[in-house]
């Protein structure tokens, strides 16, 4: 069920210890074709049959998605792989010890089975195991593979409470699994194998660091960093979409040194306040106390130096401009280390290209 008027139905679970009478009743509505919203580690997921190509439609008709940017494949143990993908490279399975159940997703030549909805026509697939009770719980009552982006509207931030999928989904989908906040924030990292080499395609909640202890060396695609490189073709489809946005315009401060990037952000404010513009700041507890008293709208979203608490704090935050109804978001950085690589690819796709390096 996806038309746009049916009622979307939020039904509360236990996060640690789903009711097994309503996983069962969500699963086997996911199984018969319908889109349900659940709760993942990283960011709520809009899940549908990722063997049913008629589900899987649905998915990009309730986001408003781009036909060719490919959704992943959530599996309930690495065990099943062997099911959907022919030849497994042995890197897989150490990287499936390690990280799996978790947010690391692995691209894999094959997957044939699926419908090229879930590949958007690729000759590869994008698999990962959840680490979120309700998530693993409802792919086991499904009984079948669950194709899932992140459930918001395309374009937008992602969710990471049902009340934010709520605001982009009400009456597109039948149903919202509600376990509470994300823990983790942010999506999972999306690492290319079918290559020569491992390539991460999107910076997640698996960090950089930790996958060269298992594999070696990791390259990092340059279309992460920067906006796409001119001539170059995206391996990863969602590289080529401005995402993660709030309705206001970002402008995103880069810079070593926080103090003067709160002093840049300051300069704009005033200038932008004197226009008469409605100045929202994206800041951390440690500068936030610089913008007080001047009447812009400060959302502190963590901890500059502890960027975990950043990342589950960013979509949130995001979103909150939206209901401050600010014209214009000015934003502070932080350092592109660990979790924080994931966080500034967001931010700066949040900014689609309006970056000031101070
Ligand atoms: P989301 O929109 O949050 O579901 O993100 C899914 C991400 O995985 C997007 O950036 C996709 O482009 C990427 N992805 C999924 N399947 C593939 C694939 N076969 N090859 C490359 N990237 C993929
Ligand atoms: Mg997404």
């Amino acid at each position: 069920m996806e038309m746009a008027d049916c009622k979307t139905r939020r039904l509360v679970v236990d996060s640690g210890r789903p009711d097994a009478s309503l996983i069962r009743a969500a699963g086997v509505a996911l199984r018969e074709g319908g889109l349900v919203a659940f709760p993942t580690e990283t960011v709520y997921g809009l899940g549908a049959n990722a063997l049913d190509a008629r589900a899987v439609a649905g998915i990009y008709r309730a986001k408003g998605r781009p036909a060719d940017n490919p959704l992943i494949v959530h599996i309930d143990s690495p065990r099943v792989l062997n099911r959907y993908i022919d030849q497994i490279p042995p890197v897989v399975w150490r990287l499936a010890a390690r990280f799996w159940p978790g947010p690391l997703t692995l691209v894999l030549r094959g997957g044939g089975v699926f419908p090229p909805e879930v590949t958007g026509g690729l000759d590869t697939v994008a698999v990962r195991v959840p680490a979120h009770p309700v998530a693993l719980a409802l792919i086991r009552a499904a009984g079948v593979p669950v194709a899932a982006p992140s459930a918001n509207a395309s374009g937008r931030p992602s969710p990471t409470t049902a009340a934010h999928v709520l605001d982009d989904l009400a009456g597109r989908i039948a149903l919202v699994l509600d376990g509470g906040p994300s823990g983790l924030g942010v999506e999972s990292t999306v690492l290319d194998l079918s290559g020569d080499g491992p390539v991460i395609l999107r910076p997640g909640g698996a960090i950089r660091q930790d996958l060269e202890e298992v594999l070696g060396p990791v390259e990092v695609d340059p279309a992460v960093n920067g906006n796409a490189v001119a001539g170059s073709r995206p391996r990863s489809p969602g590289m080529k979409y401005t995402h993660y946005a709030p309705r206001a315009p970002l402008v995103l401060f880069e810079g070593h040194d926080p103090g003067r990037v709160a002093a840049g952000i300051l300069a704009d404010a005033g200038r932008l306040a004197a226009d008469g513009r409605r100045v929202g700041i994206f800041a951390y507890s440690e500068t936030a106390p610089l913008y007080d008293g001047k009447g812009y709208s400060v959302v502190v979203a963590g901890n500059r130096h502890e960027p975990d608490s950043v990342a589950a704090l960013l979509y949130a935050s995001l979103r909150r401009f939206d209901r401050l109804g600010v014209d214009v978001i000015l934003a502070e950085g932080i350092a592109p280390d660990g979790l924080g690589m994931a966080v500034m690819n967001r931010l700066r796709r949040a900014a689609g290209g309006r970056v000031v390096t101070v």
